[in-house]
């Protein structure tokens, strides 16, 4: 009777609140052309170097997105209604609880899964750094798991099976990549025959080169040579769609993992999915309160299935946002994401192509498989000094370095793994990188040009200043640049 009066309440308050949010809906749909309305702090100036102030043009978007408002406006709005997860007699706890269940079947559907079919399961984590090394300490047992990476990954997806794998006495090794940063099937497959291979993890596209592998294909040779497959997500989820699903069961993806924060709501919080099956099985070396049936002196009860996974207190702004940004992704369309981004990227590679000695890294003739993600570098200015000089001078936001992921780095740029070890005490300045600049949803055309006028009239500057320097001031002004 109580239980049933609470639930009434319940729904009730979940009513009011549904009619609060549905006065401060957005208006009009969103689209890819009116999108940039909804980024929060795109107008936000930013003071430059000459004391001037503007807004900032944001390149970086494979590190981070900004929020999307009606992500932020549905945070706030759920807020409200904030308790805690799983653990409280409230009723917004209650409220709170049941918004964290049914955003794990959007984020099940987000991926293709149907969140009837029992095959699938999905956890909630912090980020993809943290959904990798959970499957890591779950998965890795024993020196018979084997993992098969690429030389193309992040250092999330490369890290927590190197450190695992020494943990347990097994071993990572690697398929190659070639001269465009694309991974070399052959040689994936060659590491299969040759290796008892348990797991292959990949990533579905390169925060380097934007490089998207074809990861179907992959499953298919993993499952031929009885491996499971895991796919690295960070750099997918907000600019392709994504199905675990393949033409046929062998082609379908058995974990996937990415993060929110890349995806418009930068509240933390992200999601593995993976084959249910397998995950019962196992559990993460990541204990504590929720995990739980039962814990006696000296004897525990382990739950089994996503709730093994989640640990402690539930990010709950974090799923919200989560589930908000998967709504307007889908809303504003996978294709039309693609099909601006593909714009984006041909001005971009065009536009840097005609800059005279300037290279770009990747496959700058078939764009078709590559994100909104274009790396380049040019022999007339380090690379450090330009992107710092393009940052303070003209408010434009990129990223420099070897963006953790440094093998494929050193390969892109033709360094052997014996060259980079002189570099290991290196500060960043001279320290090999790129500089990368990475697409939003929001970002333009108009945006690139910008970019590219700043840049020619950033590498000219630089050239003209180095050529007032004798050998001793130029290697002065490399060591204590004064830009
Ligand atoms: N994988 C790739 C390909 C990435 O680009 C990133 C983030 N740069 C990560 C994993 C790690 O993501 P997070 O920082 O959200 O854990």
């Amino acid at each position: 009777m109580v239980r049933a009066a609470r639930t009434a309440l319940l729904l009730l308050l979940a009513a009011v609140l549904a009619a609060g949010a549905a006065f401060a809906e957005e208006p009009e749909p969103i689209t890819i052309d009116n999108v940039r309305n909804y980024i929060v702090g795109i107008d936000e100036p930013v003071t430059l170097s000459d004391g001037t102030s503007r807004p900032m043009i944001n390149f970086d978007n494979a590190a981070t997105t900004p929020a999307l408002r009606p992500v932020m406006d549905e945070v706030d709005a759920k807020l409200r209604m904030y308790g805690s997860i799983g653990r409280g007699f409230s009723l917004k706890s209650d409220y709170s609880t049941e918004l964290y269940q049914e955003t794990r079947d959007k984020v099940l559907s987000f991926v293709g899964v149907n969140p009837k079919d029992e095959t699938y399961i999905m956890f909630y984590v912090n980020n993809t750094t943290d959904g990798l090394n959970k499957l890591a300490t779950a998965l890795i047992n024993s020196s018979e798991d084997i993992v098969l990476t690429t030389r193309m990954e992040h250092h999330a997806n490369d890290l927590p099976w190197r450190e695992r794998c020494k943990v347990v006495g097994s071993k990572v090794i690697y398929a190659e990549v070639d001269g465009q940063g694309r991974v070399i099937y052959e040689d994936l497959e060659r590491q299969l025959k040759e290796n008892p291979v348990r797991y292959v993890s990949v990533t579905a596209a390169s925060n380097v080169t934007g490089y998207m592998p074809d990861v179907h294909r992959i499953a298919k040779l993993a499952h031929q040579y009885g491996a499971k497959i895991i796919v690295d997500g960070a750099q997918i989820v907000a600019h392709r769609a994504f199905s675990m699903l393949g033409e046929t069961p062998e082609e379908n993806i058995d974990f996937f993992v990415f993060s929110a924060h890349k995806m418009y709501s930068p509240y933390g919080g992200g999601a593995v999915v993976g084959l249910n099956e397998v995950l019962q099985e196992h559990q993460p070396t990541f204990y504590g309160g929720g995990t739980v049936h039962l814990v006696q002196d000296y004897a525990v009860s382990y739950k089994t299935g996503s709730e093994a996974y989640e640990a402690g207190s539930p990010n709950y702004p974090g799923v919200v946002g989560l589930g908000k940004a998967i709504d307007i992704l889908r809303q504003i369309g996978f294709d039309s994401i693609a099909e601006h981004e593909q714009k984006l990227n041909r001005r971009l590679i065009d536009g840097l192509l005609a800059i005279e000695n300037v290279t770009v890294y990747g496959d700058t003739v078939n764009l078709d498989d590559r994100v909104g993600v274009v790396t380049f570098n040019t022999s007339d200015a380090n690379s450090y000094e330009l992107a710092t000089r393009i940052a303070d001078r003209g408010g434009i936001a990129t990223r420099r370095g070897a963006f953790c992921a440094h093998p494929y780095v050193w390969r892109l740029m033709g360094y052997s793994d014996a060259e980079m070890e002189e570099y290991e005490a290196c500060d960043d300045y001279n320290t090999p990188g790129m500089i990368r600049v990475s697409f939003g949803i929001y970002n333009t055309e108009e945006e690139v040009d910008t970019l590219l006028e700043i840049l020619k009239e950033q590498i000219e500057e630089i050239k003209e200043h180095n050529k007032e320097l004798d050998e001793k001031e130029l290697w002065d002004d490399i060591m204590y640049p004064g830009y």
